[in-house]
């Protein structure tokens, strides 16, 4: 009897996994058909005879016609990669737009990601020995290039979006303008939208510009007739205005400054929507910024069903470095957040500022894609000709360069005024740098590299937490936290996604007697790794799974760094020698974070805490954010406030809030470990 049936079951089984075969074919088949329709498949041929007959190309084209996605792959088949042995590698400046974008084309390579196409992001590297394409933030390039100064396992760069001119981007055209000189073999793309291109070209020596027309279909452009007071407001009330008497199918992408703002408007589209039932066809919401979780991501390229829209809450990554099929109708406030220096602190902060006119250009055209469409601007006509920018800031010029200046210096690039830049900084930030280079005993007194700047280049973090790590470890006042330090830093990485929902609800079932938001996060952490990392302890403390599960992997490999550096070894020498820790080991890991960020430092007056920094006399007035411990402490124990704060972050909404706060309740420690700025107290206003 079994010898009957157990054919036939193997006949079963074989047409199951034909049909499979043949799905899976089809499928493969139609990505290979979809290839075919971009832009750049038609100048496929041209573009791989000028990369052949140029070291260095500037290709520009119309988002979505297939630059980022397309000629990367263009090069593998063209065998670039001399069957494996070489890599290609493409920069993008954001992260979300590396994975994304590496995810798509190792689906249309018909690969596993992380494979023959990888991506790297910081603290999440993506890649084998098998990657031959490998997706990566401009940062890690920058990063690379310590270690490997002249890119020896590539024979392609393609540095994608070049028109964001963020600051890795800037400083990587300059290192690669040398490098390229060394390896004649090696080929650079630049790939930007249809902005700025003679720029790039003029830098590179006018290197030719490889135009890939793009199609485009009009867009119809509405102005609001009198400046918005609340422009989220004015763009969920657009959002039902289209909803209910545009044409479906016909999905809408609003543009949004970050993961706040999306959050709390995803919030109000809900609850409106909810309200109106099924009077509406359905909708389906979905954000996409940052710092949003890999998994939800994916969402934003879901086809929409039908009878159904698809409203995109997105931050400016889908100006140019996201394309979404199927958007229709554009929702423009006009704002984006940036990095900008603030004289008046001396520091770069995050603000929202208007976009600029090439911005809103590029924002009103990802409604024309697919078919004609329309553009709600939530600002006058009068304000885009006469109030907004031509052109958007390059973060060269706004931003402090410390960091950037001390891998330069690591580099070996002493000469910052001669080093190769499309926009100089002012001598004033390059000085103003080097001061707080100094002041973080990252340079000595004659402007050279000293051990601890090398150090602190070494990290994969921040220099500012390497150097609290380093202290941690090595400083009289602070040693014997490099464990808790190293929790608590990687924590800092990942602090924007910790807790389910936006409250801070897990704090209160957490927090026995910490007083610092810093302790909270390091008591998190503690916690769950004694529940041997479990799900079930993120659960019942409504801390997120996923983010803990990052933090322990950026913590793992902040800890092999400092093992690297003996830093490890150090630290625990002197913790063996201490009988009793406890007492005074909040202390040190105070004093450590002084030492990191001298500059993070706020001092309570009479109208409430004001900043310091080095330039003491001109603060600015700031205030605990709401979701910080030190605001819980001083209501519920009517504590007094302490004297001074350290924050993390600075953060502009309705006022100037400070993120991640740590009291310092005596003046002491700061003049024990930055005496070069807290010497005189006196000085301090
Ligand atoms: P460009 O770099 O010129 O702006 P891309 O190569 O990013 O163009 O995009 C080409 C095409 O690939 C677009 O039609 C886009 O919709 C599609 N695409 C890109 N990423 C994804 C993704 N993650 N999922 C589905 N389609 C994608
Ligand atoms: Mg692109």
């Amino acid at each position: 009897e079994d010898d009957e049936i157990l054919p036939e079951k193997d006949a079963e089984y074989d047409t199951h996994l034909s049909e499979r075969l043949d799905a899976e074919q089809n499928r493969t088949k139609s990505i290979q058909e979809m290839r075919k329709l971009l832009p750049v498949f038609q100048y496929r041929e041209e573009l791989l005879q000028a990369i052949k007959d140029n070291q260095i190309l500037i290709v520009v084209g119309e988002t979505g016609s297939g630059k980022t996605t397309q000629l990367p792959q263009y090069l593998v088949e063209e065998g670039y990669t001399n069957s494996g042995k070489l890599q290609i590698a493409v920069t993008q400046p954001r992260r979300v737009a590396a994975t994304s974008v590496a995810a798509r084309v190792a689906e249309e390579m018909d690969v596993c990601i992380g494979k023959e196409v990888g991506y790297s992001i910081r603290f999440e590297d993506k890649t084998s020995e098998k990657t031959v394409l490998k997706y990566m933030t401009d940062g890690m390039l920058l990063r690379e290039i310590l270690t490997d100064p002249e890119l020896k396992r590539y024979s392609c760069i393609m540095i994608d979006e070049a028109h964001e001119r963020t600051l890795a981007t800037d400083i990587l055209l300059g290192l690669l303008k040398d490098i390229l000189v060394h390896r004649k073999d090696l080929k650079l793309l630049i790939s930007s939208a249809t902005m700025n291109a003679t720029k790039f070209s003029r830098f590179f020596g006018g290197c030719p510009i490889f135009n890939v027309p793009g199609r485009r279909y009009p867009v119809d452009i509405h102005y609001t007739l009198q400046p918005e007071a609340n422009y989220l407001h004015a763009a969920i009330s657009t959002i039902f205005q289209i909803h209910t008497s545009q044409e479906l199918p016909g999905d809408v992408l609003v543009f949004l400054t970050g993961q706040e703002e999306i959050e709390s408007a995803r919030d109000k589209i809900e609850e409106i929507a909810n309200k109106l039932g099924s009077g509406i066809p359905q909708m389906i919401i979905a954000p996409i910024y940052a710092n949003l979780p890999q998994e939800q991501q994916d969402q934003i390229f879901v086809q929409t069903p039908p009878n159904c829209r698809k409203i995109v809450l997105a931050t400016n990554i889908a100006e140019t470095s996201l394309t979404i099929d199927g958007i229709k109708f554009v929702i423009d406030p006009g704002y984006v957040k940036e990095n900008s220096f603030v004289p008046a602190t001396g520091m770069s902060q995050l603000l929202t500022v208007p976009c600029s006119r090439a911005s809103v250009d590029q924002r009103a055209g990802r409604a024309g894609r697919v078919g004609p469409g329309k553009c709600y601007r939530l600002f006058t006509k009068w304000s885009y000709y006469n109030e907004l920018e031509m052109m958007p800031k390059p973060e060269i010029v706004r931003t402090n360069l410390a960091n950037t200046v001390l891998l330069l210096l690591s580099l070996g690039i002493s000469d910052l005024i001669k080093f190769p830049m499309l926009d100089k900084p002012s001598i004033a930030s390059l000085t103003n740098s080097l001061e707080d280079l100094y002041l973080m005993g990252a340079l000595n007194s004659k402007g050279k590299i000293t051990r601890l700047g090398r150090i602190m280049c070494e990290f994969p973090c921040e220099p500012q937490f390497a150097k609290v790590l380093h202290s941690a470890a090595t400083h009289e006042q602070c040693k014997g936290t490099l464990e808790e330090c190293t929790d608590i830093v990687a924590m800092l990485h990942e602090t924007a996604s910790l807790f389910v929902g936006r409250s801070k609800d897990a704090s209160s079932h957490i927090v026995g007697e910490v007083d610092s938001d810093h302790l909270l996060y390091l008591q998190i952490y503690q916690e769950w790794k004694n529940s041997n990392y479990s799900r079930a302890w993120c659960q019942d403390h409504k801390v997120q799974y996923k983010t803990l599960c990052r933090v322990r992997n950026i913590r793992n490999q902040l800890w092999k760094c400092a093992e690297q550096m003996g830093l490890v070894v150090m630290n625990e020498t002197y913790r063996r020698k201490q009988v009793d820790f406890t007492q005074e080991i909040n202390t040190r890991i105070s004093k450590s974070f002084i030492s990191g960020f001298p500059m993070n430092i706020a001092q309570l007056g009479t109208t409430g805490y004001r900043t310091t920094g080095k330039k003491s006399s001109s603060g600015l007035n700031v205030h605990i954010h709401p979701s910080s411990v030190l605001i819980e402490q001083t209501r519920e124990n009517a504590k007094k406030p302490s004297k001074y704060v350290l924050y993390q972050r600075l953060m502009l909404t309705s006022k100037e809030f400070m993120r991640d706060c740590l009291p310092i309740y005596t003046e002491s420690w700061l003049i024990e470990m930055v005496p070069q700025i807290f010497k005189k107290p006196n000085n301090q206003n």
